[in-house]
């Protein structure tokens, strides 16, 4: 940890007055206390800034209107505050009512949710009227990406920054065949990952602990190539990073929103969908994709090619610890593993492996587990994805209970085959009944792309 370290617990000051706002402002409301919800509105691509300071983009085609007199309630303000109570998921009153103060205030990413209109630099067209997961438009011009951490930040040791960066990046890469691979910041990365604080020469400056956590510019859109500032990733510094969970007061999990803003970097903005990963406001730790996310990552980039497949069944599991088991029973081709309340556990399958095929040596991953539990008690905590002994992708803290058909876990960086692929599943059993601490582990799988 670095002994320099200072932090800056300063709230916003837009924040703060929205902190203080009357309940129930509505339309025909004048004064102070609408400034700061029309600043809100306008920071975040609801609402048209006033008419000097515009600069005229996609105006026409979004019908995105000005207030006429900012301090005023007016019409446009309405429309805005009712198209972001529609985006947040809140009922649409058309009024600043105590839920939708409440969401403003919530921590969130810094992209505006429908266009920027007062950022260029962000800029992506998207259509207000959505039902999913949006896309911009853009997208690399290669599957190979490249990034660089030009700071790993405060809080947290460099390893740990850089295993939650790959490991959300692999987040990604489970479901499309982009790859990305650090590199040194000299060898000119696509994405570059920076934590800075306050205003740091991009004109999107972070605004003090909690509100905006980080923001992400957009790659371009075909057939533009890309310039420099695209795909690059931004974490405020002023935020308290963890990669612990569940995260302590006050902390952020740097994982769950690495894995939001590189959805950006990749072309995906927000979605209104509760539960998404693109959902622009954090809830908690969020470490797996939604359908919403996987549909809207394959529409840009497509799936990717498998060479081979290879899976196993549930029977082949071994644990690690048997002691820490209650009861390890094979059914037919399944295996229940029944833990001791209030321990963890390790199990491991190891997988054939073709490492070469047609003279051609294999890349491994993703990785793919079927599995259920018996409730909360039971839980698949962490999964890790060997080669040999080399571990090749971490998901750590995600956390899956219940009926699990099918999860796939990423490798990013591609890495070729070598020695044979393996997936570690961390476990934690709760208290409760015997049932509830139940894992049926059913089959275990990984791809071999070519
Ligand atoms: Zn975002
Ligand atoms: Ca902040």
């Amino acid at each position: 940890m670095a002994a320099t370290k200072t932090k800056s617990s300063k709230k916003s000051n837009g924040q703060a007055v929205l902190m203080a706002s009357p309940e129930g402002l509505s339309k025909g409301s004048t004064g102070n206390d609408v400034k700061p919800l029309q600043e809100y509105l306008t920071r975040f691509g609801y609402l048209a800034p006033p008419p000097s300071k515009d600069d005229g983009k996609g105006l026409d085609e979004l019908e995105l209107r000005s207030t006429t007199k900012p301090g005023e309630f007016d019409e446009a303000t309405e429309e805005a505050l009712r198209l972001f109570q529609q985006m947040a998921g809140l009922e649409v009153t058309g009024e600043l009512d105590a839920p939708t103060r409440e969401k403003m205030l919530a921590p969130r990413c810094g992209n505006p949710d429908i266009t920027p209109l007062t950022n260029t630099n962000i800029a992506s067209m998207v259509d207000p009227d959505i039902a999913g997961f949006v896309a911009t438009g853009g997208r690399w011009p290669t599957n190979a990406l490249r990034y660089a951490l030009q700071e790993t930040g405060l809080d947290l040791p460099a390893a740990s920054v850089r295993q939650a960066i790959h490991q959300a990046f692999s987040t990604w890469a489970g479901w499309t065949g982009v790859s990305f691979r650090e590199v040194p910041m000299a060898n000119g990365p696509d994405i570059i990952i920076r934590f800075v604080a306050g205003d740091h020469g991009d004109g999107n400056p972070f605004d003090g602990a909690s509100g905006i956590l980080a923001h992400a510019f957009f790659p371009p859109v075909p057939p533009n190539t890309p310039i420099p500032i695209q795909g690059d990733t931004h974490f405020d510094e002023a935020e308290t990073w963890t990669i612990t969970v569940p995260p302590g007061a006050g902390q952020f999990d740097l994982t769950t929103v690495a894995i939001h803003e590189f959805g950006h970097a990749l072309g995906l903005n927000h979605s209104p969908v509760v539960g998404s990963v693109m959902e622009a406001f954090y809830g908690g730790p969020r470490r797996v994709l939604h359908g919403d996310d996987i549909a809207g990552i394959t529409s840009i980039y497509g799936g990717y090619s498998i060479a081979e497949a290879s899976w196993v069944h549930g029977t082949a599991i071994t644990v690690e610890l048997p002691t820490r088991m209650e009861s390890v029973r094979r059914f037919g081709f399944f295996t229940r593993l029944i833990g001791k309340p209030n321990t963890t556990n390790w199990f491991h399958f190891a997988l054939p492996t073709p490492v070469i095929v047609s003279n051609d040596r294999k890349v491994i991953g993703p990785c793919m587990l079927r599995f259920q539990t018996g409730g909360t008690n039971a839980v698949v905590r962490d999964v890790h994805i060997y080669d040999g002994e080399v571990r090749v992708a971490a998901h750590d803290g995600v956390n899956l209970s219940g009926i699990q058909p099918f999860r796939r876990f990423g490798v990013a960086h591609a890495p070729e085959v070598l020695w044979g692929a393996g997936i570690s599943i961390g476990v934690t059993y709760g208290g409760g009944t015997a049932a509830s601490r139940t894992i049926d582990m059913i089959s275990a799988g990984c791809d071999f792309q070519p």
